[in-house]
């Protein structure tokens, strides 16, 4: 994003404008955290604001101030497909391929509004007008707040929008402590915290709200570890009938893959996570150092992400995805050895 660039969006942003704001399908917690503290800056700037989320989401996430607000385009498509239509300024967040927002795609293309991409992952598309694209950064809300400081609005963050950020913030970096966290992650969380934003109540809204279900889950999950320490690499898998058994809900097997990466030695933890409904197998993929999840992801999985966190899927059964999985690691075992 250049000087021009920001100058250019400063002058869209003097006049009154309708603006739509798009986390990707299942958001998490950057995604949503961008997107409302987005939401309240925009607002404050006196636009038209709404966010529209591709699908619902965890109720973990649910709390952020003016949630309830939210539009999902899974249960709003009439109202949304109106919004998109007449929006002056389309935002999209925390994901750089508009296949990311599922049926939300072809509304959003043929939409002329203009459109402005604030993202970390790695290989954005060039689908908007105005990309702000750093693959080095923690998290999207971090940029959020970069691009906030960029337009010279710094002392316009309040208590929600740094409520929004540091939540984000905190999710995408696992409590501060991956390695895209940066003592400049930390000058920018220290004064979400000076802004208003209750760090232990957040913290505690996130993790602490765990069912007793899901801790049972949990255990499943960990039980079905599997680790191969010839390349390094722990796996966790979850049929339909595990879900199924401790009534499984969106968000629940969230943060499950780490615990594989957290086995000493381990560089590379995936968990695949088995979706009759869809017909699909959701693959979760972590490393640790230079081993790239993503282009993993990208190779064999039809996914993508960052470096250190990627996601995929598979149209074969859990097993034969499994097998597949297992077959393809020797091709990796120079770099994985390496680690
Ligand atoms: P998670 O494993 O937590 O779902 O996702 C890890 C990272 O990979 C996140 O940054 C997420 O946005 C990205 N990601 C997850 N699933 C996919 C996918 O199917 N395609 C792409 N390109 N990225 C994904
Ligand atoms: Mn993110």
């Amino acid at each position: 994003m250049t000087k021009q660039d920001i100058k250019n969006i400063q002058t869209l942003l003097s006049r009154p404008k309708h603006i739509v704001i798009i986390p990707h399908k299942n958001p998490d917690g950057d995604a949503m955290g961008a997107s409302l503290a987005l939401y309240h800056y925009l607002k404050k700037l006196d636009h038209e604001v709404r966010v529209i989320a591709p699908n619902d989401y965890p109720d973990f996430l649910k709390w952020m101030p003016a949630d309830e607000l939210v539009l999902k385009y899974e249960f709003s498509r009439k109202e949304s497909d109106e919004l998109l239509k007449n929006a002056d300024l389309i935002f999209t967040l925390d994901f750089n391929a508009l296949n990311r927002i599922g049926d939300m795609e072809t509304p959003v293309k043929t939409s002329e509004a203009i459109k402005i991409m604030i993202d970390h992952h790695q290989q954005p598309d060039d689908y908007a007008l105005y990309t702000y694209s750093e693959v080095g950064m923690s998290s999207t809300c971090e940029m959020i707040y970069h691009f906030i400081d960029k337009l010279g609005d710094l002392e316009v963050i309040d208590q929600d929008i740094a409520t929004c950020l540091y939540t984000g913030i905190m999710t995408d970096t696992g409590s501060f402590r991956f390695a895209s966290t940066t003592s400049t992650t930390h000058k920018v969380i220290a004064h979400l915290i000076d802004q208003g934003a209750q760090n232990a109540q957040i913290h505690n809204n996130i993790y602490d709200t765990n069912s007793f279900e899901r801790l049972q889950l949990l255990g499943r999950a960990l039980s079905n570890l599997t680790v191969l320490p010839k390349y390094k690499t722990a796996y966790i898998s979850l049929t339909q009938e595990d879900l199924n058994t401790f009534n499984f809900k969106k968000g629940d097997t969230e943060g499950f893959v780490n615990y594989g990466l957290s086995v000493e030695g381990v560089v590379l933890a995936v968990i695949f996570i088995e979706n009759q409904q869809e017909g699909i197998v959701k693959i979760s993929l972590r490393s640790k150092g230079d081993f790239s999840v993503n282009e993993l992801s990208r190779a064999h999985f039809e996914g993508g992400g960052h470096t250190n966190a990627a996601g995929g899927k598979s149209d074969l059964s859990l097993e034969a995805t499994i097998e597949k999985f297992i077959s393809i690691l020797p091709s990796y075992k120079h770099v994985l050895s390496h680690e």
